[in-house]
């Protein structure tokens, strides 16, 4: 590898670093090697972590000289590697300030914080680790070539993980936003709705998170098998979204039943008439904007 972090000296952001990277290391592998491109940028070494209830750490100084990773061992691999992406993200953004002065901890609950428009700076840190490490293990320019074309399918999801050696709701979550389809994956634990995963011109999907699956999904279909996704099967749109008045839309479920209650569910919207701009507005500019930038 090649890439320093004098290359990186001018960028701060989870997709400016991470283009960076990219551009720099053009041939890269996939799996993405996320231990030997951390210790390229100076990580130190990566250790296992031992405090009960987190999955990573970092062990830093305040100039960033160099930084000791920590990471759950009993975490799958997946898991495990984008846990370095995370703090290796801490690493990188040199905004980033931990409560402890040099020492961040991660919980499992800061890995699955997305959402990038948040007042609460450390709650916006660790959704910045997590878009750091999405984008540095799966490049979306690498991620397009790599989907299948024709209709979205939660069967690709397996593949994606796999191929990129990431967790299947890391992969999930890369699918939703890159497919070239309207489509959300919905993370569900016991019948409830945990969080989601979308395109930002994906509309608004009304069901809180802590609130339980409609009943009329396909969720509920009796004769689910685990790890096979379910066929296509249609819902009224207004069970999951909120459309604008007089729009008209087709909504299609499809279900993938992980292990221990956990359950992903894809949302792929069919919307029938022109789309105005959309009301999520911040988070599809920058969407857009990325996307310019990956062209
Ligand atoms: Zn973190």
């Amino acid at each position: 590898m090649k890439i320093t972090r004098i290359d990186l000296a001018d960028t701060g952001s989870p997709m400016g670093l991470a283009t960076k990277i990219l551009s720099v290391e053009k041939d890269i592998p996939i799996p993405m090697p996320i231990e030997e491109l951390a210790r390229q940028l100076d990580v130190e070494k990566i250790a296992p972590l031992t405090t009960v209830g987190f999955e990573g750490g970092l062990l830093t100084d305040e100039d960033r000289s160099t930084g000791i990773i920590l990471v759950n061992q009993a975490a799958p691999e997946g898991r495990r590697r984008f846990t370095i992406g995370h703090e290796l993200g801490h690493f990188l953004i040199a905004t980033h300030k931990p409560v402890e002065t040099g020492k961040f901890l991660c919980s499992r609950a800061d890995m699955t914080n997305w959402s990038l428009d948040q007042t609460n700076r450390y709650a916006r840190m660790e959704a910045e680790a997590n878009e750091f490490s999405g984008l540095i293990l799966i490049p979306p320019p690498i991620l397009r070539k790599f989907i299948p074309k024709g209709d979205p399918t939660l069967e690709h999801v397996p593949m994606i993980a796999q191929h990129f050696n990431v967790s299947k709701e890391a992969a999930a979550r890369a699918y939703a936003r890159y497919h070239p389809q309207e489509i959300a994956v919905v993370v569900i634990e016991d019948g409830i709705v945990k969080r989601a995963h979308k395109r930002p011109t994906f509309p608004w999907i009304s069901v809180p998170y802590g609130k339980p699956v409609p009943r009329t999904s396909i969720f509920r279909a009796k004769d689910q098998r685990p790890r096979v996704a379910s066929e296509l099967s249609a819902i009224s749109p207004e069970q999951w979204v909120d459309l604008k008045p007089g729009q008209r839309a087709e909504l299609f479920e499809q279900m993938y039943p992980q292990q221990d209650g956990y359950a992903l569910l894809m949302l792929w919207l069919e919307v029938e008439e022109a789309e105005e701009a959309d009301d999520d507005r911040t988070s599809a500019q920058r969407f857009k904007d990325q996307q310019a930038r990956w062209r």
